[in-house]
This record gives structure tokens, C-alpha cells and sequence, in this order.
């Protein structure tokens, strides 16, 4: 009996051992991989529902790992959030970011936006507003182009901490956007007394168009969101009746494969032409 459990004792230690160094690994390959420049940003076009042009871009980061090829964020963001690593893969998706934005801007795609996601950790880095004046500065974007987008649940695990960055955040002047709405347990109207611009919908919500109850929640939020004075874009977005749907509701802008998949950045810049000039 207690031999047995030792026996399965030792397994289970085993295996521990086994996950603990493949996390050291991968950890230290992380760190490795941001010092070799593997990381790389692909942009999500975000479309004007009214107009149908490209007003701005979504920068998703991607890992091309020498032999498992292009990773998705899924696969790393966690480890690198639980490291802290997060900090300088964050700083670096920033700078990169605007540095692009720059060079579109400078080929004559004056209006474009971009949004680059911020994680929990790093929004709650007491550096962060400097970080991100540093990226403004360093590129010469103006903070209007620049659109950073958090979750409810960064901002409601510490309000009072959360309230006092976004309000130093607005003092610059950059766009702040609340992600994957509807996932957290936040009120709308809590939320607002946050100096917040725009409110993206969780994908789960549209996905739901038009069945269920989808499309009622879709368009309750569009006009609460309306009538408090916040933007809306809808992500996710697969299906022409979903576009139908959410021009009926007024939603400003929308974003997903029925449009783009993320694609890297000269591939984008191709398609500035074909979608705005038709
Ligand atoms: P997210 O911010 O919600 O980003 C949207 C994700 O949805 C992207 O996945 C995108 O490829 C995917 N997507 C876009 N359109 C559609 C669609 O029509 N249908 C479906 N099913 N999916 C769609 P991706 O690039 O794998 O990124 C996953 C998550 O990783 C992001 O979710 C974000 O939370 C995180 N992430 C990505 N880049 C960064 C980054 O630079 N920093 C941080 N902190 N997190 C990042
Ligand atoms: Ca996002
Ligand atoms: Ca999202």
C-alpha cells in the first residue's frame, strides 16, 4: 500500500519535474526570443460600418519560434504574464506599433489608427503612463492615433488604482478602449464614470447573431453605449447578417475574419487601397 503510493507518488513528482522544466524552457526561450527579435506584430484591419474604409488597425503579436513555427499568443502571453516579461514584450509591441503607424502615416494614410492591447500587469506598472509617453515620443505619433485597449476586469480589480492611470492616460490625449465588453460583470454605467472612449464588444455576443437573444443584448448595448457617449465596434465578425444586423443598431465600427484575418503589416497596406477607394 504505502510502496504504491510512493510509487505513484514518484509519477506524479515526475511529471511536476517535467512541467516545471518545460515552463523554465519555454520561459527562457521568451526572454531569449524578444533579445533575437522572433517577435513580430500582424494588424487586424478595423472597418468605418458607415463608410466602409479601413479607419484603423488592431497589432496582435505573434512568435516565430525557429522550429515550431508561428505561435499564437495563447500560447505564450500567459507564461510571459506569470514571468513579468509581459513588461518588455509589452514596451516592445508598443514601440513597434508606433513605429509602423508612423511610416503609414507618412505614405499618406493620414487618419489611421492603431490599438495595441495592454496586459494587467503591465497596465498596473507604475511606469506605464512614462512608457507610453517614451513610444509617442520616440516615433512621433500623436497620442490621438495611439488607442490602448484593457479589459473590465483590469480595470475593476483595482478601480481606484485603474481610475487614476486611465484619467493620466487621457491628459496625454491617446483613445482608451474597453475590450471584450460583456465578458466581465461590470455595469455600463459604473464603467463610465471610468475616462473611457469606446467599448468593443465580446466576439461571444456577436457570434450569437442572429440567434438567441444575441441580436436584443447586441443592440441594448450599442444604445446604452450611444447614449453615454461611448463609440462602439463590434469583434468577431464572420457573417454578412451580422454586418446587416449591426449597421441597423448603428454600431460604429467592426472587426473580423469576414473582413481581415490579422495579416503582417505590407499586406495591410495593400488592401488601404482596394477597401478605400471602393
Ligand atoms: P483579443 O484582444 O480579443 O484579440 C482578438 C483575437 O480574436 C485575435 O486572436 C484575433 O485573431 C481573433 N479574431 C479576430 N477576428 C476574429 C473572428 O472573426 N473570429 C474569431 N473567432 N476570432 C477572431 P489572437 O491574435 O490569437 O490574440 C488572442 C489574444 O491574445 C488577444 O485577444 C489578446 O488578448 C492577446 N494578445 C494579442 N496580442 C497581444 C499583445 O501585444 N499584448 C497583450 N498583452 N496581449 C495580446
Ligand atoms: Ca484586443
Ligand atoms: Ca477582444
Amino acid at each position: 500500500r504505502a510502496k504504491e503510493r510512493g510509487n505513484r507518488y514518484q509519477i506524479y513528482a515526475n511529471e511536476l519535474n517535467a512541467i516545471v522544466s518545460e515552463q523554465w524552457t519555454m520561459e527562457r526561450n521568451l526572454r531569449g526570443a524578444l533579445e533575437r527579435g522572433e517577435f513580430l506584430l500582424h494588424y487586424q484591419p478595423k472597418v468605418d460600418l458607415q463608410t466602409g474604409n479601413i479607419v484603423g488597425a488592431e497589432a496582435l503579436v505573434r512568435w516565430e519560434h525557429p522550429v515550431l513555427g508561428m505561435l499564437s499568443p495563447a500560447k505564450f502571453i500567459p507564461l510571459a504574464e506569470e514571468t513579468g516579461l509581459i513588461i518588455p514584450l509589452g514596451d516592445w509591441v508598443l514601440r513597434e506599433a508606433c513605429r509602423q503607424l508612423k511610416v503609414w502615416h507618412e505614405r499618406g494614410h493620414h487618419a489611421l489608427k492603431i490599438a495595441v492591447n495592454l496586459s494587467t500587469r503591465q497596465f498596473q506598472q507604475k511606469d506605464i503612463v512614462k512608457d507610453i509617453l517614451h513610444a509617442l515620443a520616440e516615433t512621433g505619433v500623436e497620442p490621438a492615433f495611439l488607442e490602448l485597449e484593457l479589459t473590465e476586469s483590469m480595470v475593476m480589480q483595482a478601480p481606484e488604482e485603474a481610475r487614476e492611470t486611465l484619467e493620466r492616460l487621457k491628459e496625454i490625449g491617446v483613445q482608451l478602449s474597453i475590450d471584450d465588453f460583456g465578458t466581465g460583470y461590470s455595469s455600463l454605467s459604473y464603467l463610465r464614470s471610468f475616462p473611457v472612449d469606446k467599448l468593443k464588444i465580446a466576439r461571444e455576443f456577436i457570434h450569437d447573431i442572429p440567434d438567441r437573444d444575441g441580436e436584443k443584448i447586441v443592440n441594448a448595448v450599442i444604445q446604452l453605449a450611444h447614449s453615454l457617449q461611448l463609440q462602439v465596434i463590434a469583434e468577431g465578425v464572420e457573417r454578412q447578417e451580422q454586418v446587416e444586423m449591426l449597421k441597423r443598431a448603428g454600431c460604429d465600427e467592426v472587426q473580423g475574419y469576414l473582413f481581415c484575418r490579422p495579416i503582417p503589416p505590407h499586406e495591410l497596406e495593400a488592401k488601404f487601397q482596394t477597401f478605400n477607394s471602393s
